[in-house]
């Protein structure tokens, strides 16, 4: 059976300042039909027109912090979206100062929106739930910053059990997806057959843990643990790790080490400092440590694989 898409786009790959060919943070998280955005960056609508994403399947933006460059492009996407036409409920998750800042720019331009618009308050607590639908739970990552920041966990909600065939003619109709769901089977005369008996074990749910910007927090090492898929910063190289500390980024040495402590199945950087004209030099300087790595390219998109055990 096909496993249910579920992928990421690197919107845009730049850090604070701009640069030639790169944008401010922005990520779109394909799960099985449902869009999430991750960071809205300036520029980001555009991004997304070049991508071909429909604004209207996006169903949630995530913010991680208050700081412009992964947030400054959200007010015009929203704006886009009401002079689209749009009806469908919008779920904004972020600081909480986000909502104020929201609010103040649509009363100011007498904005009365189309579509409703949720506003689920974000608190850095590592583990907090964020969110749960049919597709995925995505939980708070707790950054370390110099404004409150949260990296997200996105996870699949786990697939049904598939039935044995041997098994499945036994199991009537109306009791198929009770079993699928992990029920054991009760018969009315009392008998019961184990869903173990019944059900294979469905492949396990796929991870991808956002970490965006951070210094190095080596107490995210238990929440991502073994993830299929790690984008982690790397704003600069270790021959700058004095700057990554004054403003709390990470070098790609940093990112690449918390990935091999955390046997993570790939890392992908991406917050590029504007001061490197390509990613060369940062993606060898994490592969020494952590060979699974890649270098974030706007606009590409990485599939999160099951992570194969090495
Ligand atoms: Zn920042």
């Amino acid at each position: 059976m096909a496993k249910p898409r579920f992928e990421v786009t690197t919107l845009g790959t730049g850090a604070a300042l701009p640069a030639r060919g790169r944008y401010p943070t922005a990520q779109l998280v394909h799960a099985n039909g449902g869009l999430y955005l991750l960071d809205c960056g300036e520029g980001t609508q555009e991004r997304l027109r070049n991508a071909g994403t429909n604004f209207m399947r996006i169903g949630h933006v995530f913010i991680s912090h208050l700081h412009g460059d992964h947030y400054l492009g959200l007010m015009g996407l929203i704006s886009s979206m009401h002079l689209m036409g749009r009806t469908a409920k919008l779920h904004v998750h972020g600081p909480p100062d986000l909502q104020p800042i929201i609010d103040i720019q649509l009363r100011a331009s007498q904005t009365y929106l189309r579509y409703p618009l949720e506003f689920h308050p974000i608190h850095p607590t590592n583990g907090a739930p964020a969110w749960s639908d049919e597709r995925v739970r995505v939980t708070v990552l707790v950054m370390r910053h110099r404004l409150p920041c949260t990296g997200f966990l996105f996870e699949e909600q786990p697939a049904p059990r598939p039935l044995r065939k041997d098994m499945a003619p036994l199991i009537p109709h109306f009791k198929r997806s009770a079993v699928k769901a992990g029920e054991d089977l009760l018969f009315p005369d009392g008998r019961i057959i184990a869903n173990a008996e019944l059900t294979h074990e469905p492949p396990k749910p796929r991870r991808y843990a956002f970490c965006s910007d951070t210094a190095p927090v080596p107490e995210l090492l238990e929440m991502i643990a073994g993830v299929d898929l790690l984008y982690h910063e790397a704003t600069f190289t270790e021959q700058l790790a004095r700057r990554a500390k004054e403003t709390m980024h990470s070098t790609a040495a940093q990112a690449a080490s918390l990935a091999l402590q955390a046997d993570v199945g790939h890392l992908l950087l991406g917050h590029f400092s504007s001061r490197y004209k390509d990613a060369e030099e940062l993606l060898a300087e994490a592969r020494a440590i952590f060979s699974r790595t890649s270098a974030s390219e706007d606009g590409a998109t990485y599939p999160v694989i099951e992570r194969t055990i090495v």
